[in-house]
């Protein structure tokens, strides 16, 4: 076992607090902010890693920060937690969609997400939520495998499942920046596939919510239909996979542990994008132990992440069901609005109907 606690750190730990340490099982966006918040409400904070290092789940891929279910800008909302954006992030204002028939640009003054990269890379999210927390003397104990967490503390592990998988490469590239996504269950079952590019790096990948045994054959579809749509080139292509799980548990607590992240199924059902939240309900998991009351941790996710949650899982029954036709109707949706960024936000509020169809909807994942 290793640990590294930061110089900087080390000074402040004599100003925190004498009571008990906050542990945290996950060095991943759940776990630091957890850490980060628990942190900055003075107590002491011990993180416990099951790898000898962060993010390594992913392989210097762009994932993107999705910026649409709030009007403000969730940049601001992470500052706002104690997050700072020293991680590399770029605005996508711009994306072009391919469905069956046709290629839609949609535009927004504000942008759709911020395109981060996930993995122990200098510039990701994950060696910067680590730096910020080494900085603020939050204690990561590397490689400690197996250990179940003491009676109390947050459980940030990742995925206990795989109702979704993304599979990909990472590439250099000369072409020019873009963001390109795509509708088609030929490319990605009841998913879509992406091709994110910015600053000569790249990224392609499918990502599937059904027929997983056969995603090398989506993978490689999915290459040659945008190397045909967009023309890009791939200079040493590195493969990347990984799984991912939804859902929306009756409580994210089990006695004194409370759960964060993909730990619990946080994570939006309709696409998969799960940073965002991972990060709020981390944070929101830290502010209940640190104040002492564990039993508000569920109303509290409940209240920021139970509706987008629940309709995020309706979203993807609707859309499962339909296929083709659910990929165009969206797309006709996006075309007619003034701000596209804003219709996708509508699209992830709660509503008259999707309580109606939440029921029937949460049967099918
Ligand atoms: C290929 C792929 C593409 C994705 N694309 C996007 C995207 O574009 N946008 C988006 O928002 N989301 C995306 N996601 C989802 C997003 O990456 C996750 O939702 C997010 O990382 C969840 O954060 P987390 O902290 O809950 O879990 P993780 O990031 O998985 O972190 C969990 C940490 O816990 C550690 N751990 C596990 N078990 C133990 C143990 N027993 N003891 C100690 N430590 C343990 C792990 O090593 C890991 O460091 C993608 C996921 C994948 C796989």
């Amino acid at each position: 076992m290793g640990y590294v606690t930061g110089v900087q750190g080390l000074m402040r730990d004599t100003l925190l607090s004498d009571g008990p340490p906050i542990h945290v099982l996950g060095a991943g966006p759940s776990g630091l902010a957890a850490a980060l918040t628990a942190n900055r409400a003075g107590r002491r904070v011990i993180v416990h890693e099951r790898s000898s290092e962060v993010g390594h789940r992913f392989h210097d891929d762009f994932q993107g920060l999705e910026n649409w279910t709030t009007d403000g800008d969730v940049i601001d909302e992470l500052a706002a937690l104690g997050i700072e954006p020293t991680f590399d992030h770029t605005p996508i204002r711009e994306t072009v969609v391919f469905d069956a028939h046709r290629v839609h640009t949609y535009r927004s003054p504000q942008p759709f997400l911020y395109l981060v990269r996930r993995g122990a890379g200098e510039g990701t999210l994950d060696s910067s939520l680590k730096a910020q927390a080494l900085a603020r003397g939050i204690e990561i104990r590397f490689a400690e495998a197996g250990r179940p967490l003491p009676e109390r503390g947050v459980v940030a592990q990742g995925p206990r499942g795989s109702d979704a998988i993304a599979v990909g490469y990472i590439f250099a590239t000369h072409a020019a920046d873009g963001a390109f996504g795509a509708m088609s269950d030929a490319l990605a079952p009841k998913g879509y596939a992406y091709l994110l590019m910015t600053q000569g790096r790249g990224t392609v990948a499918s990502c599937m919510f059904d027929d997983f045994h056969n995603r090398s054959t989506y993978l490689e579809r999915t290459v040659a239909f945008f190397r045909e749509k967009v023309g890009f080139d791939m200079q040493n292509p590195q493969r990347f996979g990984g799984v991912g799980s939804v859902r929306v548990p009756k409580t994210a607590r089990r006695g004194e542990l409370l759960f964060a992240g993909e730990a619990a199924g946080f994570q939006d059902g309709l696409w998969g994008f799960g940073m965002r939240y991972a990060m709020l309900s981390g944070s929101l998991a830290a502010r209940s132990l640190v104040s002492g009351r564990l039993e508000d941790y569920d109303r509290l996710w409940g209240e920021r992440l139970g509706g987008l949650l629940r309709t995020g899982i309706v979203n993807r029954f609707i859309y499962g069901k339909l296929g083709a036709l659910g990929y165009r109707g969206l797309a006709w949706l996006l075309d007619r609005a003034s701000d596209p960024r804003a219709l996708l936000g509508r699209l992830y509020r709660p509503s008259l109907l999707t309580r109606l169809l939440y029921p029937m909807a949460r049967q099918s994942i």
